[in-house]
Protein backbone atom coordinates (compact mmCIF):
# COMPACT_ATOMS: atom_id res chain seq x y z
CA UNK A 1 0.00 0.00 0.00
CA UNK A 2 1.99 3.24 -1.12
CA UNK A 3 -0.72 6.15 0.31
CA UNK A 4 0.20 6.49 3.97
CA UNK A 5 -0.48 8.91 6.89
CA UNK A 6 2.57 8.36 9.32
CA UNK A 7 2.99 11.37 11.70
CA UNK A 8 6.95 12.20 11.21
CA UNK A 9 6.72 13.71 14.46
CA UNK A 10 6.77 10.24 16.19
CA UNK A 11 6.98 7.95 13.47
CA UNK A 12 3.04 6.39 14.19
CA UNK A 13 1.48 5.30 10.84
CA UNK A 14 -2.04 7.29 10.99
CA UNK A 15 -3.96 5.68 8.03
CA UNK A 16 -3.41 3.74 4.80
CA UNK A 17 -5.31 4.00 1.73
CA UNK A 18 -6.02 1.66 -0.92
CA UNK A 19 -4.49 1.98 -4.39
CA UNK A 20 -7.66 2.99 -6.94
CA UNK A 21 -7.93 -0.52 -9.09
CA UNK A 22 -7.59 -0.06 -13.12
CA UNK A 23 -11.44 -0.67 -13.25
CA UNK A 24 -12.13 2.39 -10.58
CA UNK A 25 -9.60 4.62 -12.60
CA UNK A 26 -11.12 3.61 -15.88
CA UNK A 27 -14.47 5.04 -14.21
CA UNK A 28 -13.09 8.49 -13.19
CA UNK A 29 -11.47 9.40 -16.83
CA UNK A 30 -14.73 8.45 -17.77
CA UNK A 31 -16.56 11.11 -15.28
CA UNK A 32 -14.21 13.48 -15.74
CA UNK A 33 -14.57 13.07 -19.75
CA UNK A 34 -18.16 13.85 -19.26
CA UNK A 35 -18.03 16.30 -16.92
CA UNK A 36 -15.90 18.69 -19.37
CA UNK A 37 -18.46 18.59 -21.89
CA UNK A 38 -20.75 20.71 -19.12
CA UNK A 39 -17.71 22.46 -17.27
CA UNK A 40 -16.72 23.95 -20.35
CA UNK A 41 -20.19 26.12 -21.19
CA UNK A 42 -20.46 27.00 -17.53
CA UNK A 43 -20.17 30.65 -17.18
CA UNK A 44 -17.26 32.43 -15.67
CA UNK A 45 -19.42 33.56 -12.95
CA UNK A 46 -21.14 29.89 -12.14
CA UNK A 47 -17.42 28.94 -11.80
CA UNK A 48 -16.37 31.26 -9.86
CA UNK A 49 -19.30 31.32 -7.05
CA UNK A 50 -18.06 27.47 -6.31
CA UNK A 51 -14.31 28.67 -6.49
CA UNK A 52 -15.34 31.74 -3.69
CA UNK A 53 -17.14 29.50 -1.99
CA UNK A 54 -14.13 26.75 -1.71
CA UNK A 55 -12.03 29.85 -0.62
CA UNK A 56 -14.85 30.59 2.33
CA UNK A 57 -14.93 27.01 2.92
CA UNK A 58 -11.28 27.03 3.55
CA UNK A 59 -11.17 30.37 5.85
CA UNK A 60 -13.87 28.59 7.85
CA UNK A 61 -12.20 25.42 8.53
CA UNK A 62 -8.65 26.28 8.59
CA UNK A 63 -7.60 24.20 11.84
CA UNK A 64 -9.56 21.09 9.57
CA UNK A 65 -7.30 21.68 6.96
CA UNK A 66 -4.08 22.63 8.51
CA UNK A 67 -4.30 19.88 11.12
CA UNK A 68 -3.45 17.04 8.24
CA UNK A 69 -0.59 18.97 6.86
CA UNK A 70 1.29 18.74 10.41
CA UNK A 71 0.24 15.60 11.14
CA UNK A 72 1.35 14.38 7.70
CA UNK A 73 4.00 15.67 6.98
CA UNK A 74 4.90 17.64 9.78
CA UNK A 75 4.47 21.30 8.93
CA UNK A 76 4.67 23.87 12.09
CA UNK A 77 0.99 24.76 12.84
CA UNK A 78 1.65 27.85 12.51
CA UNK A 79 2.73 27.50 8.76
CA UNK A 80 0.14 25.01 8.11
CA UNK A 81 -2.60 27.63 8.84
CA UNK A 82 -0.99 30.27 6.43
CA UNK A 83 -0.87 27.71 3.77
CA UNK A 84 -4.57 27.36 4.15
CA UNK A 85 -4.99 30.91 3.68
CA UNK A 86 -3.10 31.02 0.70
CA UNK A 87 -4.84 28.62 -0.89
CA UNK A 88 -7.84 30.71 -0.31
CA UNK A 89 -6.45 33.50 -1.80
CA UNK A 90 -5.51 31.78 -4.69
CA UNK A 91 -8.78 30.42 -5.56
CA UNK A 92 -10.55 33.83 -4.61
CA UNK A 93 -7.68 35.23 -7.07
CA UNK A 94 -8.57 33.41 -9.90
CA UNK A 95 -12.50 33.49 -9.10
CA UNK A 96 -12.23 37.04 -9.29
CA UNK A 97 -9.42 37.79 -12.54
CA UNK A 98 -10.24 34.36 -14.69
CA UNK A 99 -12.83 35.99 -17.23
CA UNK A 100 -10.70 39.30 -17.63
CA UNK A 101 -7.26 36.83 -18.07
CA UNK A 102 -9.37 34.76 -20.95
CA UNK A 103 -11.03 37.86 -22.44
CA UNK A 104 -11.03 37.72 -26.32
CA UNK A 105 -8.36 39.86 -27.85
CA UNK A 106 -9.17 41.89 -30.53
CA UNK A 107 -6.00 42.25 -33.01
CA UNK A 108 -5.83 44.94 -35.77
CA UNK A 109 -5.18 43.48 -38.97
CA UNK A 110 -4.88 45.51 -42.29
CA UNK A 111 -7.93 44.68 -43.43
CA UNK A 112 -11.38 42.57 -41.57
CA UNK A 113 -11.10 41.65 -38.40
CA UNK A 114 -9.10 39.30 -36.34
CA UNK A 115 -9.92 37.89 -32.92
CA UNK A 116 -8.07 35.41 -30.59
CA UNK A 117 -10.31 33.20 -28.30
CA UNK A 118 -9.05 31.44 -25.37
CA UNK A 119 -10.68 27.84 -25.37
CA UNK A 120 -10.16 25.65 -22.13
CA UNK A 121 -8.10 22.36 -23.64
CA UNK A 122 -9.90 19.53 -21.33
CA UNK A 123 -8.83 16.79 -18.69
CA UNK A 124 -5.58 17.71 -17.34
CA UNK A 125 -3.84 15.33 -14.87
CA UNK A 126 -1.44 17.28 -12.08
CA UNK A 127 1.61 15.31 -10.70
CA UNK A 128 1.60 16.73 -7.18
CA UNK A 129 4.51 17.32 -4.10
CA UNK A 130 3.45 16.46 -0.33
CA UNK A 131 5.82 19.61 1.13
CA UNK A 132 2.77 22.51 0.43
CA UNK A 133 -0.08 19.84 0.14
CA UNK A 134 -2.74 22.78 -0.54
CA UNK A 135 -1.28 25.36 -1.80
CA UNK A 136 0.28 22.97 -5.01
CA UNK A 137 -3.11 21.86 -5.54
CA UNK A 138 -4.76 24.82 -5.16
CA UNK A 139 -2.07 26.64 -8.12
CA UNK A 140 -2.77 24.03 -10.30
CA UNK A 141 -6.75 23.53 -9.75
CA UNK A 142 -7.77 27.07 -9.66
CA UNK A 143 -6.63 28.68 -12.85
CA UNK A 144 -7.25 25.38 -14.85
CA UNK A 145 -11.30 25.04 -13.44
CA UNK A 146 -11.63 28.59 -13.98
CA UNK A 147 -10.61 28.63 -17.34
CA UNK A 148 -12.66 25.29 -18.01
CA UNK A 149 -10.63 22.62 -17.97
CA UNK A 150 -11.56 20.13 -15.58
CA UNK A 151 -8.75 18.05 -13.51
CA UNK A 152 -7.16 15.35 -11.94
CA UNK A 153 -4.37 14.92 -9.56
CA UNK A 154 -2.03 12.62 -8.62
CA UNK A 155 -0.78 13.68 -5.06
CA UNK A 156 2.44 12.44 -3.28
CA UNK A 157 1.60 9.35 -1.65
CA UNK A 158 2.87 10.40 1.95
CA UNK A 159 -0.27 13.31 2.33
CA UNK A 160 -3.37 11.47 1.37
CA UNK A 161 -5.66 12.79 3.96
CA UNK A 162 -4.48 16.15 2.54
CA UNK A 163 -4.98 14.86 -0.99
CA UNK A 164 -8.87 13.46 -0.39
CA UNK A 165 -9.56 16.90 1.77
CA UNK A 166 -8.82 18.98 -1.13
CA UNK A 167 -11.42 17.04 -3.32
CA UNK A 168 -14.12 16.88 -0.69
CA UNK A 169 -13.51 21.07 -0.43
CA UNK A 170 -14.87 20.96 -4.63
CA UNK A 171 -17.43 18.77 -3.70
CA UNK A 172 -18.75 20.75 -0.78
CA UNK A 173 -18.08 23.57 -2.68
CA UNK A 174 -20.69 22.98 -5.49
CA UNK A 175 -18.58 21.77 -8.00
CA UNK A 176 -19.96 19.00 -10.24
CA UNK A 177 -18.51 15.80 -10.05
CA UNK A 178 -15.46 14.95 -12.02
CA UNK A 179 -14.55 18.63 -12.33
CA UNK A 180 -11.92 17.94 -9.40
CA UNK A 181 -10.57 14.51 -9.24
CA UNK A 182 -7.97 12.68 -6.78
CA UNK A 183 -6.61 9.30 -8.11
CA UNK A 184 -4.49 7.79 -5.54
CA UNK A 185 -2.53 5.76 -8.18
CA UNK A 186 0.68 4.19 -8.77
CA UNK A 187 3.72 5.36 -10.85
CA UNK A 188 2.24 2.78 -13.15
CA UNK A 189 -1.25 4.38 -13.54
CA UNK A 190 0.33 7.52 -13.99
CA UNK A 191 2.16 6.88 -17.12
CA UNK A 192 -1.42 5.14 -18.42
CA UNK A 193 -3.33 8.20 -17.36
CA UNK A 194 -0.47 10.25 -19.33
CA UNK A 195 -1.39 8.50 -22.16
CA UNK A 196 -4.55 7.81 -22.15
CA UNK A 197 -6.38 10.14 -25.37
CA UNK A 198 -8.79 11.63 -22.92
CA UNK A 199 -6.14 13.33 -20.78
CA UNK A 200 -5.22 16.91 -23.05
CA UNK A 201 -1.97 17.81 -20.65
CA UNK A 202 0.01 17.70 -18.01
CA UNK A 203 2.00 19.45 -14.96
CA UNK A 204 4.07 18.38 -12.52
CA UNK A 205 5.61 19.67 -9.63
CA UNK A 206 8.28 17.64 -8.21
CA UNK A 207 11.92 16.16 -8.48
CA UNK A 208 14.31 16.73 -11.53
CA UNK A 209 13.80 13.21 -11.83
CA UNK A 210 10.33 12.85 -11.91
CA UNK A 211 10.25 15.86 -14.56
CA UNK A 212 12.13 13.86 -16.30
CA UNK A 213 10.13 10.69 -16.61
CA UNK A 214 6.48 12.56 -16.97
CA UNK A 215 7.66 14.97 -19.58
CA UNK A 216 9.15 12.47 -21.67
CA UNK A 217 6.03 10.28 -21.31
CA UNK A 218 3.81 13.29 -22.38
CA UNK A 219 6.11 14.18 -25.08
CA UNK A 220 5.43 10.90 -26.72
CA UNK A 221 2.07 11.16 -26.81
CA UNK A 222 2.58 14.96 -28.12
CA UNK A 223 0.99 16.33 -24.84
CA UNK A 224 1.82 19.86 -23.62
CA UNK A 225 3.47 20.50 -20.18
CA UNK A 226 4.45 22.33 -17.28
CA UNK A 227 7.26 21.82 -15.37
CA UNK A 228 7.98 23.05 -11.69
CA UNK A 229 11.25 21.43 -10.44
CA UNK A 230 13.95 21.96 -7.92
CA UNK A 231 15.67 24.71 -7.22
CA UNK A 232 19.26 25.65 -5.76
CA UNK A 233 18.70 29.17 -4.63
CA UNK A 234 21.13 31.11 -3.93
CA UNK A 235 21.11 34.18 -1.19
CA UNK A 236 23.61 36.69 -1.95
CA UNK A 237 24.69 38.95 0.19
CA UNK A 238 26.37 42.64 -0.68
CA UNK A 239 28.51 44.56 1.24
CA UNK A 240 26.12 47.25 2.41
CA UNK A 241 23.28 45.14 4.20
CA UNK A 242 22.04 45.66 7.83
CA UNK A 243 23.37 42.57 8.93
CA UNK A 244 20.95 41.40 11.71
CA UNK A 245 17.91 42.17 9.46
CA UNK A 246 19.52 40.18 6.74
CA UNK A 247 20.47 37.38 9.00
CA UNK A 248 16.91 37.15 10.39
CA UNK A 249 15.64 36.70 6.86
CA UNK A 250 18.50 33.97 5.81
CA UNK A 251 17.05 31.93 9.00
CA UNK A 252 13.51 32.09 7.79
CA UNK A 253 14.70 31.03 3.80
CA UNK A 254 16.59 28.57 4.85
CA UNK A 255 13.72 26.76 7.94
CA UNK A 256 10.26 27.82 6.34
CA UNK A 257 8.89 24.69 5.89
CA UNK A 258 11.78 22.92 7.57
CA UNK A 259 13.58 23.67 4.54
CA UNK A 260 11.41 21.71 2.25
CA UNK A 261 10.59 24.50 -0.60
CA UNK A 262 11.39 24.46 -4.03
CA UNK A 263 12.59 28.05 -3.43
CA UNK A 264 14.36 28.05 0.22
CA UNK A 265 17.68 29.27 -0.08
CA UNK A 266 19.91 26.98 -0.53
CA UNK A 267 23.79 28.62 -1.29
CA UNK A 268 24.22 31.53 1.23
CA UNK A 269 26.95 33.48 -0.89
CA UNK A 270 28.07 36.74 1.29
CA UNK A 271 30.64 38.67 0.16
CA UNK A 272 34.08 38.36 2.04
CA UNK A 273 33.75 41.83 3.92
CA UNK A 274 30.84 40.23 5.98
CA UNK A 275 31.48 36.53 5.52
CA UNK A 276 33.04 35.86 9.41
CA UNK A 277 30.39 37.86 10.57
CA UNK A 278 27.00 36.49 8.89
CA UNK A 279 28.55 33.05 9.47
CA UNK A 280 28.79 33.70 13.42
CA UNK A 281 25.17 35.46 13.73
CA UNK A 282 23.58 32.28 11.67
CA UNK A 283 25.16 29.82 13.20
CA UNK A 284 23.93 31.82 16.47
CA UNK A 285 20.23 32.31 15.20
CA UNK A 286 20.15 28.66 14.09
CA UNK A 287 21.18 27.10 17.03
CA UNK A 288 18.47 28.49 19.07
CA UNK A 289 16.05 27.01 17.21
CA UNK A 290 13.85 24.45 19.34
CA UNK A 291 12.59 20.80 17.90
CA UNK A 292 9.47 19.81 19.25
CA UNK A 293 5.56 18.51 18.37
CA UNK A 294 4.82 20.84 15.15
CA UNK A 295 1.36 20.88 17.04
CA UNK A 296 2.70 22.93 19.51
CA UNK A 297 2.79 26.65 19.05
CA UNK A 298 6.26 27.03 20.82
CA UNK A 299 7.84 24.70 18.83
CA UNK A 300 10.00 26.29 16.42
CA UNK A 301 12.16 23.28 14.74
CA UNK A 302 9.55 20.74 13.26
CA UNK A 303 10.79 17.28 11.83
CA UNK A 304 11.28 16.22 8.56
CA UNK A 305 8.25 14.96 6.10
CA UNK A 306 9.51 11.44 6.22
CA UNK A 307 12.19 9.17 7.59
CA UNK A 308 12.86 8.23 4.44
CA UNK A 309 13.69 11.96 3.38
CA UNK A 310 15.96 12.00 6.63
CA UNK A 311 17.91 9.35 5.23
CA UNK A 312 18.37 10.73 1.84
CA UNK A 313 19.25 14.28 3.99
CA UNK A 314 21.96 12.72 5.71
CA UNK A 315 23.69 10.61 2.74
CA UNK A 316 23.93 13.74 0.88
CA UNK A 317 25.78 15.24 3.96
CA UNK A 318 27.71 12.67 4.80
CA UNK A 319 29.00 12.58 1.13
CA UNK A 320 29.45 16.02 1.27
CA UNK A 321 32.26 15.78 4.46
CA UNK A 322 33.91 12.89 2.66
CA UNK A 323 34.79 14.63 -0.63
CA UNK A 324 36.19 17.86 1.02
CA UNK A 325 33.22 20.22 2.72
CA UNK A 326 33.45 21.28 5.75
CA UNK A 327 31.00 20.58 8.50
CA UNK A 328 30.30 24.03 10.29
CA UNK A 329 27.32 22.83 12.75
CA UNK A 330 25.05 20.13 13.04
CA UNK A 331 25.38 16.99 9.88
CA UNK A 332 23.37 14.64 12.60
CA UNK A 333 19.92 13.31 13.33
CA UNK A 334 18.46 15.14 16.86
CA UNK A 335 18.61 12.67 19.36
CA UNK A 336 14.91 11.75 19.77
CA UNK A 337 11.90 10.18 18.45
CA UNK A 338 10.93 11.33 14.89
CA UNK A 339 12.39 12.58 11.72
CA UNK A 340 14.62 15.73 12.94
CA UNK A 341 17.19 16.99 11.45
CA UNK A 342 20.11 19.64 13.16
CA UNK A 343 20.19 22.68 11.57
CA UNK A 344 23.48 22.09 9.17
CA UNK A 345 26.22 24.41 7.55
CA UNK A 346 28.86 23.13 5.09
CA UNK A 347 31.76 25.13 3.52
CA UNK A 348 34.52 24.74 1.60
CA UNK A 349 32.29 23.00 -1.00
CA UNK A 350 34.45 22.87 -4.36
CA UNK A 351 33.03 22.55 -7.71
CA UNK A 352 34.20 18.89 -7.83
CA UNK A 353 32.15 17.86 -4.71
CA UNK A 354 29.22 16.73 -5.65
CA UNK A 355 27.09 19.00 -3.49
CA UNK A 356 27.78 22.02 -5.51
CA UNK A 357 25.18 21.10 -8.03
CA UNK A 358 23.09 19.10 -5.67
CA UNK A 359 19.80 19.99 -4.07
CA UNK A 360 19.69 19.67 -0.38
CA UNK A 361 16.19 19.42 0.55
CA UNK A 362 15.99 20.41 3.87
CA UNK A 363 17.61 22.30 7.07
CA UNK A 364 21.27 22.55 5.22
CA UNK A 365 23.07 25.38 4.37
CA UNK A 366 25.56 25.58 1.69
CA UNK A 367 28.09 28.70 2.46
CA UNK A 368 29.86 30.45 -0.10
CA UNK A 369 32.02 33.86 0.65
CA UNK A 370 32.99 35.48 -2.42
CA UNK A 371 35.48 38.68 -3.32
CA UNK A 372 32.96 40.98 -4.43
CA UNK A 373 29.33 41.30 -6.38
CA UNK A 374 30.75 39.66 -9.71
CA UNK A 375 31.98 36.60 -7.97
CA UNK A 376 28.78 36.12 -6.55
CA UNK A 377 26.85 36.36 -9.81
CA UNK A 378 28.92 34.13 -11.53
CA UNK A 379 29.10 31.28 -8.17
CA UNK A 380 24.81 32.15 -8.47
CA UNK A 381 24.73 31.11 -12.06
CA UNK A 382 26.87 28.17 -11.94
CA UNK A 383 23.93 26.15 -11.22
CA UNK A 384 22.01 23.28 -13.16
CA UNK A 385 18.94 24.85 -11.29
CA UNK A 386 17.59 28.12 -12.30
CA UNK A 387 14.48 28.44 -10.14
CA UNK A 388 14.58 31.58 -7.39
CA UNK A 389 17.06 33.56 -5.85
CA UNK A 390 17.79 37.20 -3.86
CA UNK A 391 20.11 39.45 -3.26
CA UNK A 392 20.39 41.52 -0.43
CA UNK A 393 21.40 45.02 -0.20
CA UNK A 394 20.52 48.46 0.80
CA UNK A 395 20.90 49.99 -2.86
CA UNK A 396 17.82 48.98 -4.71
CA UNK A 397 19.11 50.21 -7.53
CA UNK A 398 22.10 48.07 -7.41
CA UNK A 399 19.94 44.97 -6.58
CA UNK A 400 17.83 45.29 -9.80
CA UNK A 401 20.97 45.70 -11.87
CA UNK A 402 22.41 42.62 -10.57
CA UNK A 403 19.00 40.85 -10.25
CA UNK A 404 19.01 40.83 -14.07
CA UNK A 405 22.21 39.30 -14.28
CA UNK A 406 21.09 35.82 -12.36
CA UNK A 407 20.11 33.16 -15.23
CA UNK A 408 16.64 31.91 -12.68
CA UNK A 409 13.01 32.38 -13.25
CA UNK A 410 12.53 34.49 -10.04
CA UNK A 411 14.51 37.29 -8.31
CA UNK A 412 13.85 38.70 -5.03
CA UNK A 413 15.60 41.90 -3.51
CA UNK A 414 16.01 41.76 0.48
CA UNK A 415 13.54 39.38 0.89
CA UNK A 416 13.74 35.24 -0.10
CA UNK A 417 11.81 34.21 -3.15
CA UNK A 418 8.34 33.70 -1.82
CA UNK A 419 4.82 33.76 -3.73
CA UNK A 420 1.61 34.89 -4.08
CA UNK A 421 -1.37 34.61 -6.56
CA UNK A 422 -0.94 37.48 -8.50
CA UNK A 423 3.40 36.86 -9.08
CA UNK A 424 3.88 34.56 -11.63
CA UNK A 425 5.99 31.65 -10.13
CA UNK A 426 8.52 29.41 -12.39
CA UNK A 427 12.01 28.69 -13.41
CA UNK A 428 14.40 27.64 -16.40
CA UNK A 429 17.11 25.23 -16.75
CA UNK A 430 16.55 21.78 -14.86
CA UNK A 431 13.74 24.02 -13.03
CA UNK A 432 11.48 23.15 -15.61
CA UNK A 433 9.53 25.31 -17.57
CA UNK A 434 5.91 27.01 -17.66
CA UNK A 435 4.48 29.22 -14.98
CA UNK A 436 2.19 28.86 -12.33
CA UNK A 437 -0.35 31.58 -10.89
CA UNK A 438 -1.08 35.21 -11.71
CA UNK A 439 -2.38 35.68 -15.42
CA UNK A 440 0.33 33.90 -16.88
CA UNK A 441 -0.33 30.49 -15.31
CA UNK A 442 -3.88 30.50 -16.11
CA UNK A 443 -2.76 30.59 -20.09
CA UNK A 444 -0.99 27.51 -20.15
CA UNK A 445 -3.37 25.03 -20.95
CA UNK A 446 -5.95 26.89 -22.70
CA UNK A 447 -5.72 27.22 -26.86
CA UNK A 448 -5.34 30.64 -28.12
CA UNK A 449 -7.42 29.95 -30.95
CA UNK A 450 -7.74 32.68 -34.37
CA UNK A 451 -10.76 33.60 -35.60
CA UNK A 452 -10.36 35.76 -38.64
CA UNK A 453 -12.72 37.73 -40.84
CA UNK A 454 -12.55 39.10 -44.08
CA UNK A 455 -13.85 39.58 -47.57
CA UNK A 456 -12.09 40.30 -50.00
CA UNK A 457 -11.34 38.15 -53.32
CA UNK A 458 -9.16 35.01 -53.57
CA UNK A 459 -6.38 35.30 -56.22
CA UNK A 460 -7.01 35.52 -59.79
P1 LIG B 1 8.97 13.78 -6.14
O1 LIG B 1 9.52 12.58 -5.48
O2 LIG B 1 9.36 14.08 -7.51
O3 LIG B 1 7.38 13.65 -6.03
C1 LIG B 1 6.52 14.59 -6.60
C2 LIG B 1 5.31 13.87 -7.15
O4 LIG B 1 5.71 13.08 -8.28
C3 LIG B 1 4.67 12.88 -6.17
O5 LIG B 1 3.28 12.88 -6.37
C4 LIG B 1 5.27 11.56 -6.58
O6 LIG B 1 4.49 10.47 -6.23
C5 LIG B 1 5.34 11.72 -8.08
N1 LIG B 1 6.38 10.92 -8.73
C6 LIG B 1 7.67 10.80 -8.38
N2 LIG B 1 8.34 10.03 -9.27
C7 LIG B 1 7.42 9.66 -10.21
C8 LIG B 1 7.49 8.85 -11.36
N3 LIG B 1 8.63 8.29 -11.77
N4 LIG B 1 6.37 8.66 -12.08
C9 LIG B 1 5.21 9.22 -11.69
N5 LIG B 1 5.09 10.00 -10.60
C10 LIG B 1 6.18 10.22 -9.86
O7 LIG B 1 9.30 15.10 -5.33
P2 LIG B 1 9.11 15.36 -3.80
O8 LIG B 1 10.22 14.72 -3.06
O9 LIG B 1 7.73 14.99 -3.40
O10 LIG B 1 9.19 16.96 -3.77
C11 LIG B 1 10.37 17.62 -3.67
C12 LIG B 1 10.85 18.15 -4.99
O11 LIG B 1 9.84 18.96 -5.58
C13 LIG B 1 12.03 19.05 -4.78
O12 LIG B 1 12.97 18.84 -5.78
C14 LIG B 1 11.42 20.44 -4.88
O13 LIG B 1 12.36 21.43 -5.18
C15 LIG B 1 10.38 20.23 -5.91
N6 LIG B 1 9.34 21.27 -5.85
C16 LIG B 1 9.28 22.21 -6.84
C17 LIG B 1 8.35 23.23 -6.80
C18 LIG B 1 8.28 24.28 -7.88
O14 LIG B 1 7.28 24.99 -7.96
N7 LIG B 1 9.28 24.43 -8.73
C19 LIG B 1 7.46 23.29 -5.72
C20 LIG B 1 7.56 22.33 -4.73
C21 LIG B 1 8.49 21.31 -4.81
P3 LIG B 1 4.88 9.49 -5.01
O15 LIG B 1 4.80 10.29 -3.76
O16 LIG B 1 3.85 8.42 -5.07
O17 LIG B 1 6.26 8.97 -5.30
Amino acid sequence: MTYQSINPYDGKTLKKFDELTDLQLEKALETATTCFETWRHTSFSDRATIAMKAAAIMREHIEEFARPMTLEMGKLIEQARGEVLLSADILEYYAKNAEAFLATQYLKPNSGEALIESTPFGVLFGVQPWNFPYYQLARFAAPNLMAGNVVMVKHASCVPQCAIAFEKLWLKAGAPIGAYTNLLITHDQVNRVIDDPRIKGVALTGSVEAGKSVAARAGQNLKKTTMELGGNDAFIVLDDVDLDKTVEWAVWAKMNNTGQCCVAAKRFIVVEKLANRFLDKFITALSALKPGDPMDMTTTLAPLSTEAALVQLLGQVEQAVAKGATLVMGGNRIERAGSFMQPTILTNIKPDNPAYREEFFGPVALFFRVKNEDEAVALANDSDFGLGGSIFTQDIERGKFVASRIDTGMVFINHPTWTACDLPFGGIKNSGYGRELSSLGIQEFVNKKLIRVDSINAPA
